[in-house]
């Protein structure tokens, strides 16, 4: 009998095993996943949790899956008791890159695999891959679509009718996030060299990203620093032409300081909404683009994210690692983290059909609702 138990003890992964890292004989019904997910204030976070789960879930694996505001401590908090609980492997997206090593050294310490889950958690040796979108690309798609919203660019990527000069204000998103950096870096190796042949100007000044940056990628500090420029800036009557925005949220919150500040159709004929990007394709914001409200939004399939991400748990907890497609980019400010890139979508008015609604990430229906 008690060869038995050892045995069932062992294909657990359990204590009597002698080491709690050795799932590879294991059956998944008796693995667990902890999933940490850093706010349901936003709608692709809901999708990515949602995803994940159902994806372990069909899978075979027990699930906890936790969000956490958007607080620190509270994320914390929770990945220590994920690991308290005796979770199999960690899938973590952070609020804070660099605020959960303690949970990682002890995660590490039980031979727990911790993957990153779209953002990249800093100064830690203990993360073992990261999936994640390209988040260079999606900067540079956000800048091609305000230039292509601005008529400096066609859809299919050549030269536009429009000759500038544009005036533009940028936003960034969130500092603690390595992303934030990216999509920055990957919108200004764009932007950059128009700004500097005065194609476009930015009449703040406010080029550097700890100058534009929104903390944890709020739409009221969003909407209150939009707020602000067109009371300091824009009130010697100059017109805004085009803002570069980085996530939906932050971009509906530009825009209604825009429109209470006097952009819009009916209003004043010279200063219709200008030109504003997204990412994330929220329903409101797609609503909005359908609406020529937003101008743009970068797609990224959660979907093929939490595939990654499963595919990545399942291959640790079968002794195997998971094959990255990115050895390079990602240092965490201790080693390069493999990752998985997955690729994004720059969806226009036009788009919301063939990339949307076809893919069945929306039905017409939602569009329709903004919901
Ligand atoms: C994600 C974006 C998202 C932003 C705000 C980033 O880490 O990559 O897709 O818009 O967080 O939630």
């Amino acid at each position: 009998v008690s060869a038995v138990l050892a045995l069932t003890l062992a294909a657990c992964g359990g204590e009597g095993a002698g080491s709690t890292s050795d799932t590879s004989n294991a059956d998944p019904e008796d693995l667990s996943i902890g999933v940490a997910m850093p706010t349901e204030t936003s709608e692709r976070w809901i999708a990515d949790g949602a995803n994940v789960e159902s994806q372990l879930e069909e899978a075979g694996y027990t699930v906890d899956l936790q969000f956490a505001g958007d607080d620190i401590p509270t994320q914390s908090r929770q990945v220590d008791q994920m690991i308290t609980d005796g979770v199999d492997a960690l899938i973590i997206a952070a609020i804070d890159g660099t605020a959960l090593a303690p949970q990682l050294e002890a995660a590490a310490a039980e031979g727990i695999p911790v993957i990153a889950y779209d953002r990249l958690i800093r100064d830690s040796d203990n993360v073992d891959f990261y999936v994640t979108f390209d988040n260079f690309e999606v900067g540079v798609a956000q800048a091609n679509a305000l230039l292509t919203g601005l008529g400096l660019l066609t859809a299919d990527g050549s030269e536009g009718e429009a000759a500038g000069p544009f005036n533009i204000e940028l936003f960034a998103g969130s500092l603690d996030d390595n992303n934030a950096f990216f999509f920055f870096d990957g919108a200004m190796s764009v932007l950059q060299p128009l700004i500097d042949d005065g194609t476009l100007v930015v009449p703040s000044g406010q080029t550097k990203i700890e100058q534009v940056a929104t903390l944890r990628w709020s739409q009221e500090a969003a909407q209150t620093r939009m707020e602000t420029l067109l009371t300091s800036v824009y009130d010697d009557g100059t017109v805004l032409n085009g803002v570069l925005a980085p996530y939906d949220g932050i971009s509906r919150g530009i825009i209604t300081a825009l429109q209470n500040g006097g952009y819009g159709p009916g209003l004043d004929a010279a200063r219709p909404l200008p030109v504003v990007t997204g990412q994330d394709a929220e329903i409101a914001s797609v609503k909005l683009i359908a609406d020529g409200v937003q101008s743009s939004t970068i797609f990224k399939d959660t979907r093929l994210l939490a595939e990654q991400a499963v595919a990545a748990a399942e291959a640790f907890l079968e002794g195997n690692e998971p094959e990255p497609n990115n050895t390079e980019d990602y240092d965490n400010g201790v080693k390069i983290v493999p990752s998985y890139l997955l690729p994004v979508e720059t969806v226009f008015a036009d788009d919301i059909q063939s990339v949307l609604i076809d893919s069945e990430y929306y039905s017409a229906a939602e569009v329709e609702a903004g919901q």
